[in-house]
């Protein structure tokens, strides 16, 4: 059971006093709908309002917090001219500006004779300074309550940054003083102050003062080190519940499965090409890590197209000779079908009974599949996160695979290793990951990589071109269309709202059908399941020539006929997500083009993504370079260039802290392997706080 002193902590928004339903819907847009996950929320950025007792040069366009004597208002007759409301500030004059003000209002605001501090933009406008609409408006004796330092956080359309603050405000207050998890030494030695003080620092609050952020902010330094105190309390849970796991399973033991190759012989026989050195060093891997009585736990990393689903198909096949059953996951419905299309001929040759399984299966088809797979008589069975769901029960689970494993959560993946007993599990992922990354996140495990591409293979060449030269692209897609091969389009994906998302994909589609005709298609994220399956697989059947899509397409789908892939808006895509799209094509023998398209100016980071983008094809250079230029610091992205399921820690920035929570997990569990005593109890407290509780399981089952 958590903690009950974490309560407030996953406490919903919706329980807040003054929050309606839908700005609480707006708030679990941005952040989650737990007042945790609006403490976790990051300004991307800190503005400063200056205190200053007249206008001058200096602050003109800024910031400033400035007392007035306020004269008289200038209501318009006109109600769309603005109303002006003139002060003074000493004897400079100073005119407060309003549309569509109410009149009323502005008057009980800013009575006439009356002194007011007030804090906005200060402008000037033909030689008179002015300000519009301040932000604050207070009486002298309540400048405190204007903040001098404001975090700016990335809020969607519709929320206020007063009803943001109205929520962090009340988080804040809430946050309960917990217990010190971090090694006292080590706490000293890096002067981290506690769990409390640093989330307050987050928000540039001062502690104890979590009314608003009102005092001096909390100093720099302070800052900094509470930003890696969280960090750090990350990535300890994240390493301790990985190693409880890990040791666990190591204890629980494997069930060693040996086949005999009879299948794997003869459906090698029936392939129509030959298997990589790469394919065949991981294949012998897995045979050999699920040969012993120790539980496989493989990562097999391989760029797009390098044939990691003939790894799990032959490592299937080993399993099911040895008389056991096989899971394999797959992060969407799509890629789920996609799999069992591509196994079921070479499966069911050889009589291995494969099936599907998904969240949007009716319960009348679900039922022979469960039975199936309850009795054994389902050998392989295929699915999305459905397969770990209540009521799917196995006869005899040997091994999980696990593909484009990247894309669930630790979390799934861990209720899917507690189906069965101890099952061997094969992690495939498509996004090469450095070392560092892979240690962050997994903990130890053992790595394949592919990394030979399956001969034949021609190399994709990549253009970068401004956006408007339409000539290239067109004469691209005609040329490829002409020859009978198939092209991607892939929209902007714009920071607005889904509409405006969806009306450029929808644009884009009717103007490409008028230029080439009625087979073009259009997938996006709003659709339903069935209709995206409907169009992927009029795309994948050759019925449609282009296909115009967000990035739904992003990984795993397989049309090797497809050899032309333009992706609009490039400049908004990370690098590890253009590389994943780019593989799409290129998977056939046929010369590819991949058309970047950006719309001026690049920023620094955007110009050198596009370029290595150009320069390399090769998954594993472009991770390495995708992690630098993420670590050097995307303002924006704060929430993307993370680890996947962190927070706060970032790589390369906090490889240190990694390696002290790695050192202090293993320390830990050799002294107090069951956690026990207070700092054992913190500790707990810690797993809860990130939610491993998986792990809290598992100590206790023993
Ligand atoms: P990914 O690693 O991205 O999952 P896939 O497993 O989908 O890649 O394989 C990409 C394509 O390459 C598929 O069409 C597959 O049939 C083909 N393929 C896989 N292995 C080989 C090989 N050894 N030789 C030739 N083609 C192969
Ligand atoms: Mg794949």
């Amino acid at each position: 059971m958590r903690p009950t002193i974490l309560n407030p902590l996953f406490s919903t928004v919706t329980d807040l006093q003054g929050i309606g339903p839908k700005s609480a819907a707006l708030i679990e847009r941005i952040a989650g709908p737990q007042l945790w996950d609006v403490l976790r929320a990051q300004p991307y950025r800190v503005q400063q309002r200056t205190r200053i007792d007249a206008p001058s040069d200096l602050y003109e366009d800024q910031l400033v917090t400035l007392p007035l004597l306020i004269l008289q208002h200038a209501a318009p007759r006109n109600p769309k001219a603005p109303y002006r409301v003139n002060a003074l500030a000493g004897d400079i004059p100073v005119q407060l500006v309003f549309f569509n003000a109410r009149n009323a209002w502005l008057e009980g605001q800013l009575p006439p004779r009356a002194d007011r501090v007030v804090s906005g933009k200060l402008a000037r406008f033909n030689g008179n300074w002015q300000m519009t609409h301040p932000d604050y408006m207070v009486p002298p004796e309540e400048i405190d309550s204007i903040p001098r330092t404001e975090p700016i956080y990335p809020l969607t359309q519709g929320l206020t940054s007063r009803v943001w603050n109205k929520a962090l405000n009340a988080a804040l207050e809430q946050a309960p003083t917990l217990p010190e998890w971090a090694d006292p030494s080590l706490q000293q030695q890096q002067k981290w102050p506690g769990w409390q003080t640093s989330i307050n620092a987050l928000h540039f609050r001062a502690d104890g003062a979590p009314e608003a952020s009102t005092g001096p902010a909390p100093d720099q330094r302070l800052r900094t080190d509470a930003l890696r105190r969280l960090a750090y309390d990350e990535l300890l849970a994240q390493q301790l519940s990985l190693m409880i796991v890990r040791e666990r399973g190591r204890r629980r033991g494997g069930t060693a499965l040996s086949g005999d190759g009879s299948l794997s012989t003869e459906v090698r026989a029936a392939l129509p090409f030959t298997l990589t050195d790469s394919q065949e060093e991981a294949i012998d891997a897995v045979r050999s890590d699920i040969g012993r009585n120790e539980r496989m736990m493989r990562l097999i990393m391989g760029d797009v197209g390098s044939g990691k689903t003939m790894v799990a198909l032959f490592s299937a096949l080993v399993a099911v000779e040895a008389g056991a059953q096989v899971a394999i996951m797959a992060p969407t419905e799509i890629l789920a079908r996609q799999l069992h299309a591509n196994l079921f001929d070479a499966l069911h040759k050889v009589g291995v009974r494969v099936d599907i399984l998904t969240g949007r299966d009716k319960a009348a088809a679900r039922k022979p599949v469960l039975a199936g797979c309850a009795e054994g008589a389902i050998k392989v069975l295929i699915g999305t996160h459905a397969l770990f769901q209540e009521g799917v029960s196995f006869r005899k689970l040997g091994l999980v695979i696990i593909d484009e494993q990247h894309r669930f959560g630790v979390h799934q993946r861990l209720a899917l290793g507690q189906k069965g007993e101890a099952p061997h599990m094969l992690l495939m992922s498509a996004t090469p990951i450095p070392r560092s990354l892979v240690l962050a996140l997994y903990g130890d495990l053992d790595i394949s990589k592919l990394l030979h591409k399956p001969a034949g293979r021609q190399p994709i060449k990549t253009i970068v071109k401004p956006q408007d030269q339409w000539g290239d692209v067109a004469l691209a897609l005609r040329r490829a269309i002409e020859a009978g091969d198939q092209a991607y389009w892939i929209c902007p994906l714009v920071e607005e709202t889904e509409v405006t998302r969806l009306t450029a994909a929808e644009d884009r589609h009717a103007m490409l059908q008028e230029m080439f005709g009625p087979r073009v298609g259009l997938v996006h994220g709003r659709m339903k399941g069935e209709e995206k399956d409907a169009v992927m697989r009029r795309f994948k059947a050759h019925d449609l020539d282009i296909l115009v899509a967000t990035t739904v397409v992003e990984v795993g789908v397989d049309v090797p006929n497809a050899t032309v892939m333009v992706i609009e808006h490039a400049e908004r895509f990370g690098l590890a997500q253009l590389h994943q799209l780019r593989g799409r094509i290129g998977r056939g023998n046929k010369a590819s083009t991949c058309l970047l398209l950006y719309t001026a100016p690049l920023g620094e980071t955007a110009r050198s993504r596009l370029s290595i983008m150009r320069e390399s094809n090769d998954g594993f250079v472009i991770a390495e370079e995708d992690l630098r230029l993420r670590g050097a610091g995307d303002v924006m992205g704060t929430r993307q260039s993370g680890l996947p399921d962190m927070n706060f820690a970032t790589l390369p920035e906090h490889n240190d802290l990694l390696e002290i929570a790695q050192r202090d997990a293993q320390l830990t569990l050799n002294k107090i392997p069951d956690l026990a005593g207070s700092r054992g109890e913190a500790l707990r407290t810690l797993l809860y706080l990130f939610e491993r509780e998986q792990a809290i399981a598992f100590l206790e089952a023993g």
